[in-house]
């Protein structure tokens, strides 16, 4: 069992808790903060038990390998930045121009770009339960990510820190081959295409990452100490103090300025030295932590678009043949 920092979802008035958790203040809460529930979630549950995942580790420690299980067996979207650059790279756009060369260097972009890119899908999907991967990457980028998030009253619920030895995650790199368009992520010791060099579920032939090898590899881990190591004390800070979400605008009900609502987030570190060790934690976690996320129709998952940067897009009416996201309508 997980020890959650987060009190179960009971009315509020039977245990004197923050009124900003129970049924009865939700609905004394204003319009746009009742319309942040994931589309899953009942009248009756709780606002707060939205999945809203940051996965931080360090390069290599599996984080687009478990947030990709994640997706494929529940109903949430995920975004990886390492992706979604490799995208603007490969497209030649203005953040792809600037990107390549910091990318190819194992250098990090600067934390407003990260910001604008990562924001502009974000806030597509108020309502759903999401995952981030690779963002924040910086103390900068986690304090850009919250005010944002705040802006709009969905706050982060839930930061997992993989936690894998170095000298594991070094011997990984080597073996590991890439499906840029779907982000699928392949090791040839511990799981390996069906057929060697293509992806399992289009056949189209994988690469190998470019930043991917030991030198390059390695100034990325330094950079991970130096840069991205400092948010795991910001977001343990966090983890012990609810956030406070906006009070409302002027034109909005007296009687709703007098509910702020609160929000705890949770942090939990996982160790292990596979992602299948991991993802048994991780599963249960998840579970435990938002008993109202739904489990993907089998029948159904292979037709979804399970990426976020797809959703969006999808959304915004650019794929006109995408098939609709669960929940959506
Ligand atoms: P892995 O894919 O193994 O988890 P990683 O986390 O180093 O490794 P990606 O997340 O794919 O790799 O990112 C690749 C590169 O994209 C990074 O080395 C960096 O140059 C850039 N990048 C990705 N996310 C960010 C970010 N949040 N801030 C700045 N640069 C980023
Ligand atoms: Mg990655």
């Amino acid at each position: 069992m997980y020890a959650l920092r987060r009190p179960p979802a009971t009315p509020a008035t039977t245990r004197g808790r923050a009124i900003g958790y129970s049924a009865a203040a939700r609905r004394a809460l204003p319009f746009f903060l009742n319309t942040f529930r994931a589309s899953s979630t009942s009248e009756t549950e709780e606002t707060t038990n939205v999945l809203r995942m940051v996965m931080f580790g360090k390069p290599g420690a599996g984080k687009g390998t478990l947030s990709a299980r994640l997706v494929k067996k529940y109903e949430i979207l995920s975004l990886s930045t390492g992706d979604l650059l490799r995208q603007h790279i490969q497209e030649r756009t203005e953040v792809g121009r600037e990107a390549e060369e910091i990318v190819a260097q194992g250098k990090l972009l600067p934390d407003d770009v990260m910001l604008k890119i990562v924001a502009s899908k974000l806030d597509h999907l108020r309502n759903k339960h999401w995952i981030l991967d690779g963002f924040p990457r910086t103390v900068g980028q986690g304090e850009l990510l919250d005010a944002h998030l705040k802006k709009q009253g969905t706050p982060l619920s839930l930061v997992v820190n993989l936690d894998v030895p170095d000298d594991v995650i070094l011997g990984r790199i080597s073996d590991r081959w890439v499906h840029p368009p779907s982000g699928r992520v392949y090791n040839l010791s511990y799981n390996p295409p069906k057929v060697d060099g293509f992806d399992d579920e289009t056949g189209e032939p994988l690469i190998k990452r470019p930043d991917d090898n030991p030198e390059i590899f390695a100034r990325r881990l330094n950079q991970f100490y130096a840069s991205t190591s400092p948010l795991l004390e910001y977001y343990s800070k966090a983890a012990q103090k609810p956030t406070r979400l906006p009070r409302l605008t002027p034109h909005q009900h007296p009687h709703q300025l007098a509910f702020p609502f609160a929000h705890t987030m949770l942090l939990k570190t996982l160790s292990g030295k596979t992602s299948d060790e991991i993802w048994v934690q991780l599963d249960a976690l998840v579970r435990s932590a938002f008993p109202g996320l739904k489990e993907r129709s089998p029948s159904l998952e292979t037709r979804r678009r399970h990426s976020l940067s797809d959703a969006v897009v999808a959304q915004a009416g650019n794929l006109a043949q995408a098939p609709p996201l669960q929940g959506d309508s």
